[in-house]
């Protein structure tokens, strides 16, 4: 499909993230202080609450106050008609041939400096470990390479039912959190700041219909909403010494954060690429009907306080062993409900390059092997004052289905905060 031209002229260029072949939904901070629902377009931002509350746009007919609240949460339950009959009704409005374009004018509100917020209310986050590279790569630092991969791995999307209350929007900053650390060889455990804190670059999964029993990954895909950019912040020193028997806890509940923009199923339809071929056979109620991962290439940026950006990974989502809606219809198979606003990360994506690495982990090979920045620096872990940014964007000819930014910046941790350290 080519770029559809719309008469907001910032969206025409081949650079913005934003064209009309991408409508991407996110909460916004009016003026006023409210929140608001709105489309990103070009550079602008159509404020979709203002337009349903005079009656210019309404989810569906005889719907109001969808958007009331300035969250999507509540047309996502709407279901997948309404999904693709709204999206039809932006694609006239904000196309080329409306004549309507000037009554319109006054709900668009500039993106540059507007305050984003959570576009959703998010109900449980589960996150995953599907990157084959990724696995391999923390396996063998964790248990050498005869052990890398679990022998559960190739049959099961591995993953952990994580934390919703710290998933963030991005721009939050995040504070370096203590914790209880290994002691030297038979030493008692210490209580102290996280000395190896981490960025994990996924994709996030948001499922925009319930379900109260097992689905196919066909219904598992029809479930999904849309995708964000997550990173999975991770304390690598809290996690190698909690993590058996029971997986991570700790390490990955500090902070989780999101791309403020929900690019939806519609907009990637033209970028879906299959799993890669299977190296075991998968049960026949995790096999995928057809392509369900997406061609979206990424980049994490990291860069120093007061310091330029260095790109320090450029990999692509089309890594993955699983697919979201593989991990989803695996998820219901124990009977667990699912709920609108469920969050399912990716897990970390790293390809088989060293350069193609989602984690700093993996990049610096565990700290023995720091990365060198532009700047000189080297980096093993995160730094406090670190801002990471996590970019995404599926290339059409011409143009871009991009995801905006995922963006956190290192606080430093807590002063001795019981005095016992
Ligand atoms: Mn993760």
């Amino acid at each position: 499909m080519p770029l559809i031209k719309s008469w907001v002229e910032s969206a025409n260029s081949a650079e913005t993230d934003f064209p009309l072949n991408n409508l991407p939904y996110g909460s916004f901070v009016t003026e006023e202080g409210e929140t608001h629902c709105g489309v990103a377009i070009g550079d602008m931002i159509l404020d979709v609450t203002a337009m349903e509350t005079d009656g210019v746009l309404l989810a569906e007919d005889d719907t109001d106050e969808v958007f009331f609240f300035g969250e999507w949460t509540d047309f996502m339950g709407l279901g997948p008609a309404v999904w693709a009959s709204f999206r039809d009704k932006l694609t006239t409005l904000l196309g080329e041939e409306n004549g309507d374009a000037p009554e319109l004018v006054k709900y668009l509100v500039p993106q540059a400096g507007t305050e984003m917020a959570m576009p959703f209310a998010i109900s449980e986050f589960t996150d995953f470990y599907a990157s084959k590279n990724h696995a391999t790569n923390v396996g063998t630092m964790f248990r050498g390479p005869e052990n890398a991969l679990p022998p559960n791995w190739l049959s099961i999307p591995i993953g952990y039912n994580g934390r919703a209350s710290s998933v963030m929007i991005s721009g939050t900053p995040v504070r370096r959190p203590w914790g209880q650390l290994k002691g030297p060889n038979d030493a008692l455990p210490r209580f102290a700041p996280c000395a190896r804190f981490d960025l994990e670059l996924e994709m996030g999964a948001i499922v925009g219909q319930p379900s109260d029993d097992m689905v196919s990954v066909q219904q598992a895909d029809d479930m999904i909403f849309g995708y964000v950019l997550l990173n999975d912040w991770s304390a690598r020193d809290i996690q190698a010494w909690e993590y058996q028997p029971l997986g991570p806890f700790q390490a990955k509940a500090t902070a989780t954060s999101v791309s403020p923009w929900i690019v939806t199923k519609a907009a990637l339809e033209g970028f879906r690429t299959s799993t890669p071929e299977r190296e075991r056979e998968l049960l026949p109620h995790l096999v995928e009907p057809g392509p369900m991962l997406y061609d979206i290439s990424l980049e994490v940026g990291l860069a120093p306080e007061g310091k330029d950006e260095t790109i320090i990974a450029r990999t692509n989502y089309n890594e993955m062993y699983y697919s979201s809606a593989q991990q989803l219809a695996h998820h219901t198979t124990s009977g667990c409900p699912m709920n609108v606003g469920d969050l399912l990360g990716s897990g970390t994506i790293s390809g088989p390059e060293k350069h193609q690495r989602g984690a700093l982990l993996e990049l610096s090979w565990g700290g023995k092997e720091p990365i060198t920045l532009d700047t000189g620096e080297t980096r093993s872990f995160l730094e406090d004052g670190d801002t990471l940014s996590l970019r995404g964007a599926a290339l059409g000819d011409g143009y871009r289905i991009g995801f905006g930014e995922c963006v956190g910046q290192i606080l430093p941790a807590k002063s001795d905060p019981f005095g016992t350290a």
